[in-house]
């Protein structure tokens, strides 16, 4: 992240939520739980599959981790970061989550609009198969709804 918006309240690291039967971490999006994240992380609180970790190298709402994990030293990349309340980096989160569904959104009025030239032009049909794999990379996400 080139930006700089953290304001250093140290909650993201205070409130990590991770489902450990399935091993994600839905830290920078949704990604896979590790051996070596996990071994930093102190279960808190649990409601359904998710608990939520603060991390052993968190002092003062600072890291003191020298070897900060990938996944630590990228956060928030992902429009589909998961921010606690007042994160710095929420306006700029929200406005790439946005673009994302736009672009969504987008595919899905062509796939439309190539089903009605379908009876015509069957070709077409390729061009909605490839717009439909984008939309299904998403569907973790919740693009079935966008
Ligand atoms: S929650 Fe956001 S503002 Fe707070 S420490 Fe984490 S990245 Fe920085
Ligand atoms: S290693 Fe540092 S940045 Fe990563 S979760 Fe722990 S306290 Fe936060």
């Amino acid at each position: 992240m080139n930006e700089n918006f953290c304001i250093k309240c140290g909650k993201c690291c205070n409130n990590i939520p991770v489902d450990l039967s399935s091993r994600m971490l839905f830290f920078d999006g949704i990604q896979t739980l590790t051996a070596d994240f996990e071994q930093m992380l102190i279960p808190k609180s649990k409601t359904n599959n998710i608990t939520f970790c603060s991390c052993k190298y968190l002092d003062n709402n600072i890291c003191t981790n020298p070897n900060k994990p990938e996944e630590c030293r990228i956060y928030p990349s992902s429009p589909f970061a998961y921010l606690p309340e007042d994160c710095g980096y929420y306006g700029l989160i929200f406005s790439k989550l946005e673009a994302v569904k736009q672009h969504i959104r987008k595919l899905k009025e062509e796939i439309i609009h190539y089903q009605a030239l379908l009876k015509s032009d069957k070709t077409v049909q390729r061009i909605i198969d490839r717009h439909q794999v984008v939309i299904n990379k998403y569907k973790i996400y919740g693009s079935e709804n966008w």
